[in-house]
């Protein structure tokens, strides 16, 4: 069988919402090959055991695996991320989160709490060269992955394993950051796609999603140097509790920033700033 005709036969075999795109990715992944090559190379013939790997990678995809386990990579920001089922895989709107939070900080240093893949932290850093970056991570394979993954993107950080702030319990920082689990365990779509294959402990939170939401931002505080700032991604539905959340902790400026689909889904204040007033 050809390249070409093996593509037309995996599109057609490969059942998700995006046959095409899964169809590539597998095909780039086995083959060690760029989408151009898919193209370009498409009357090469494939080996037997080429062959045999596509044919299975297409049989975990139809059982519902997400194309990123299956590969495990996934790209973020401008860089690639190593992938594995200990924690969660990157999504695009947590590029959002990225983006506010370097609209927010110049440099100094910064934390982000249940780093899991590390792609936030690693996002930052590559933009804040100059900052000194810390994560940290309850699970320790994702600590391993996130560290892994710095090395890979030549980012320097200090990822420690722990829950939340516990790692760096007499630390302060000039930027919290967090994509921490914010799903209503009762939340139909957990039994949906590719988050089934997930860890529920990066994606489900108690009380409406809320929970560990609650701890990061209630703590947060304590772990601000003046004029710090919080930035932290929630549900499409949770933008007025949490924006009430960091009013209550203390934060001002409190805003929340849409997705691609017009839902508030990153929310970001700032800590009163104890010089204001002193100066002059
Ligand atoms: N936004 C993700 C989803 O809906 C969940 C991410 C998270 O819980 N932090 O699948």
């Amino acid at each position: 069988m050809t390249l070409g005709e093996c593509r037309t036969w995996l599109i057609k075999g490969i059942r998700s919402e995006s046959p095409k795109a899964d169809a590539d990715a597998l095909l780039c992944f086995v083959l060690g090959c760029t989408r151009t090559e898919l193209i370009t190379e498409s009357s090469r013939a494939l080996t037997d055991a080429e062959t045999e790997r596509l044919e299975s990678c297409a049989e975990r995809r139809n059982n519902g695996e997400p194309i990123a386990y299956i590969t495990g990579t996934r790209g973020f920001w401008d860089f690639e991320v190593e992938v594995n089922s200990s924690t969660l895989i990157p999504r695009p709107e947590t590029e959002f989160l990225v983006e506010t939070a370097l609209g927010l900080f110049r440099g100094g240093t910064f934390l982000d709490l249940g780093t899991g893949t590390g792609a936030i932290l690693i996002a930052i850093a590559r933009e804040r060269p100059s900052a000194k970056a810390f994560g940290t991570d309850v699970v320790s394979e994702a600590v391993r992955l996130a560290r892994r993954n710095c090395d890979a993107n030549r980012v320097r950080a200090d990822i420690r394993e722990g829950s939340w702030y516990e790692p760096v319990s007499d630390m302060k920082f000039d930027l919290i950051v967090s994509n921490p689990p914010y799903i209503d365990p009762d939340d139909h779509h957990l039994e949906e796609g590719d988050v089934r294959f997930e860890p529920r402990t990066a994606l489900v939170s108690g009380h409406s999603g809320l929970d560990d939401l609650r701890h990061i931002i209630g703590a947060a505080p304590r772990h601000l140097n003046s004029a710090g700032h919080l930035a932290v991604e929630h549900g499409w539905n949770q933008g007025f509790a949490v924006r009430k959340l960091m009013g209550d902790a203390g934060f001002t400026d409190v805003r929340s920033v849409r997705d691609y689909g017009g839902h508030e889904r990153v929310t970001y204040g700032t800590m009163p700033d104890s010089r204001a007033g002193t100066a002059e």
